[in-house]
């Protein structure tokens, strides 16, 4: 007899009846079980079949199982004569992965529009192949009274698809019909019923007459409008207070978004993966009827195929791209529960598509990029609460994050629960999110934590939580240097120890020394870290003010690196109101209000400024971006500006003084934005080169980490990569993780796990 222990995401997924199938198949008898921690098999036959089935359960597990181990050990014969599935056993202090929810099957489509089949047209049709799991657990094991669904009394019908071992539904805890399951409803702006036959019509032709509509998803709400409509989307942006930070796009069907987008190969699989995360693609603006007000200035569009039934109904019966943006104002977390989005997104939804089954989780949309490889940009639906492995097993750790793009982290054993997206930490309703999310993973993965991780910065709310809790509970305390977190989340999800050169490249991060880092260059393992280079120090005018208006760093790099009588003559920033230019050359000079930082987000917002591109932002790194977008996809070999690289205490400075002069005598010539962005951006390149050159040489040193926001540039990160390939670097870039601050808190756990007692 053997047997079996199974781990991984393995429930909720399809996974006993799998099994029954096999055993079957090769005639053999026993069981298998759910248990809290794991499924258990014991099964009976001869040697070779149980061979076979071992070798079954891995190659051909259902399409959500993820397995992370499979152990035999073998007995003497119980003498079993069938094979059953038994109940599920809750042991004490043991858990499960949990599943994320998944995009619907092809077998759950084909349902939906086949008008025979008693699940034609219904929105909330889902399998043990699909469907909605991590947004509707309260608890576990993960059986269907412990999920949102406990209010839905299950049909005859239902039922008997849950109870057989050879359907499609056995155990699969959301199932639901027409008959017996959630329901949709749609309200006007004011909360009132709209008198019609069929929600999903109405909705429809709402959309198709341009109306901005509220549409309850898996993990919180959706504002959708016709992504071909000007005019909606600018209503959408103007009440949503979102002015050109870029919108996602649901498009019907992959041949549909070539319309629109390239796809490449490894595009293509990544959209249609059963995750479905948006996936930013090149734009082809001139055959595209998507309104450019969608991503103004940019040649990517975020795009995602419909990932519910009714995102596919809503999608057919409009048959037209559909924005689809989180259900919230600019800042605040995606709107989940009914009563909740009716206040907080009255004013800017015209109508409201709402549905009966509660949300548990609040689940943003994921989004990635490929450059080579799929890249996180924000790991949400389909990934989270799916952890990331670690290399050892690591003590229970909670790690708080950083400010914007804030995730937490929870380890325990070799697993890093990394959290989805929970926003920008700066107002309560985030604040309470984030408190929340780490309460279900807490009780989802029996976590008890006995250290906490936090970002040096004082001001972060992430902080102010960590610190407050720690200190409460009698916690032990780590401070995790931000640009360290960001180095070692990139050396564990690629499970490399170190020591390698880090080079962490974002907008801000608190320094040891109290100023704002962010062109950093770090000596660096799991456990510490050493500063061995950075970019030069420049004031930030006004501080928050100087990240919100990229002219204001301009000012700031010309007159303290050429000198306060700098002319600006000839410059586009030399259009300043002259009472703004008069108070920022004070503060400059009198470093009133001037923070020092080495941040290289804020040298590219400078360039961007300087060459006449964008003076001022309204969302997060628009400077940069737009820079980075007036280079040619295929980027041509090409000159670059100087720079030169000083030493002072074993700390080596980039100095950029050259590289200001050299562009405003650019910018004076006329030279295009386009051909400075491109010679700024081998710039950057080489500096990256050259200092791991210098440094790698000292430190004996062969790998370099790339990490940080601004590695999201894919210009930049393609030219790094080569760069530092020709000479002989092997390169470690994020997949899992997110290069911003998202990937934080991962970092931040693995340094508290080596750096505490
Ligand atoms: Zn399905
Ligand atoms: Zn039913
Ligand atoms: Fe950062």
């Amino acid at each position: 007899m053997a047997r079996i222990s199974v781990r991984g995401v393995v429930q909720g997924v399809g996974f006993r009846p799998f099994v029954y199938r096999p055993a079957r198949e090769h005639g053999l008898m026993g069981w298998v079980r759910n248990t809290s921690g794991n499924v258990e098999i014991e099964v009976e036959g001869n040697e070779e079949a149980v061979g076979n089935f071992l070798t079954d359960l891995e190659a051909k597990a259902p399409p959500m199982a993820r397995i992370e181990k499979v152990e035999a050990t073998f007995h003497p014969v119980k003498g079993y004569t069938q094979f059953q599935i038994w109940e599920s056993l809750s042991r004490e202090g043991q858990y499960q992965l949990v599943s994320p929810d998944i995009a619907t099957c092809d077998d759950c489509k084909k349902e939906i529009f086949s008008p025979t089949d008693r699940r034609f047209r219904y929105p909330f049709t889902n399998c043990t192949n699909c469907g909605p799991r991590f947004t509707i657990i309260e608890d576990i094991p993960y059986d269907r009274p412990k999920t949102t669904m406990h209010k839905f009394d299950i049909c005859p019908r239902c039922q008997q698809e849950y109870a057989d071992p050879l359907d499609r539904r056995f155990h699969a805890q959301p199932n639901a019909c027409p008959q017996c399951g959630p329901s949709l409803e749609l309200l006007d702006g004011d909360g009132n019923p709209v008198d019609c036959r069929d929600g999903i019509t109405a909705a429809s032709d709402l959309l198709k007459a341009g109306k901005i509509l509220a549409v309850k998803g898996l993990g919180g709400f959706h504002l959708a409008c016709d992504a071909t409509s000007e005019e909606a989307i600018n209503a959408l942006r103007a009440r949503k207070r979102r002015l050109s930070k870029p919108l996602a796009v649901m498009i019907a069907t992959i041949k549909e978004i070539k319309k629109h987008c390239l796809v490449s190969p490894e595009e293509r699989k990544l959209l249609e993966s059963p995750q479905c995360p948006i996936v930013l693609l090149r734009w082809k603006h001139g055959s595209s009827n998507i309104s450019p007000a969608v991503a103004p200035n940019l040649n990517y569009l975020g795009v995602m195929l419909p990932y519910t039934p009714l995102h596919h109904l809503l999608l057919t019966e409009t048959g037209l791209p559909l924005v689809m943006t989180s259900g919230n104002l600019s800042e605040e977390p995606i709107a989940k529960d009914n009563d909740e989005a009716l206040r907080r997104l009255s004013g800017i939804a015209d109508y409201f598509l709402l549905h009966n089954r509660d949300i548990f989780a609040r689940y943003d949309d994921s989004v990635y990029i490929v450059e080579g490889m799929p890249q996180a940009v924000r790991r949400a639906r389909g990934y989270a609460p799916y952890p990331i492995f670690l290399p050892f097993r690591s003590k229970q750790i909670l790690a708080c994050g950083a400010e914007l793009k804030n995730t937490f982290c929870l380890t325990k054993d070799e697993h890093a629960f990394l959290s989805q997206h929970i926003g920008d930490m700066e107002n309560e309703e985030t604040l309470d999110h984030f408190e929340n999310t780490i309460k279900l993973y807490e009780k989802l993965f029996r976590i008890e934590p006995e250290i906490i991780a936090y970002d040096m910065h004082p001001e972060y709310l992430a902080t102010k939580y960590a610190l407050q809790a720690g200190s409460g509970q009698g916690l032990s305390l780590v401070p995790v240097q931000h640009h360290h977190a960001h180095i070692v989340s990139c050396l564990v999800e690629n499970k490399v120890e170190g020591p390698v050169i880090g080079v962490a490249f974002d907008g801000t991060g608190y320094g040891t020394d109290g100023t704002i880092w962010g062109g950093e260059f770090l000596l660096a393992d799991w456990r510490s870290f050493q500063r061995v280079g950075h970019l030069e120090y420049v004031p930030l005018p006004g501080g928050e003010a100087a990240i919100k208006k990229p002219y204001r760093m301009a000012l700031s790099y010309l007159y303290s690196l050429l000198g306060e009588d700098f002319t600006l003559d000839g410059l586009p920033v030399s259009k300043l109101n002259p009472t703004e230019l008069e108070i920022i050359k004070q503060q400059l000079k009198r470093g009133v209000n001037c923070p020092l930082t080495s941040s290289a987000g804020r040298l590219f917002d400078a360039v961007s400024a300087l060459a006449g591109v964008r003076g001022e932002i309204d969302y997060e790194a628009q400077a940069a971006i737009e820079l980075e977008m007036l280079t040619p996809d295929e980027v041509p070999e090409s000159e670059s500006y100087p720079f030169s690289i000083v030493e002072h205490q074993g700390v080596r400075v980039v100095k950029l003084g050259g590289l200001f002069l050299a562009i405003v005598q650019e910018v004076k010539n006329q030279v295009t934005a386009s051909v400075i962005s491109l010679k700024f951006h081998h710039t950057v390149a080489q500096i990256i080169v050259e200092m791991c050159r210098l440094m790698a040489r000292e430190a004996g040193v062969t790998q370099v980490v790339l990490s940080g926001g601004v590695f999201q540039n894919r210009l930049l990160l393609k030219l790094a990569i080569a760069a530092l390939q020709r000479e002989g670097f092997s390169v470690l870039t994020h997949h899992l993780v997110p290069c911003n601050d998202g990937g934080i808190s991962l970092g931040q756990a693995v340094v508290a796990h080596f750096s505490s007692k």
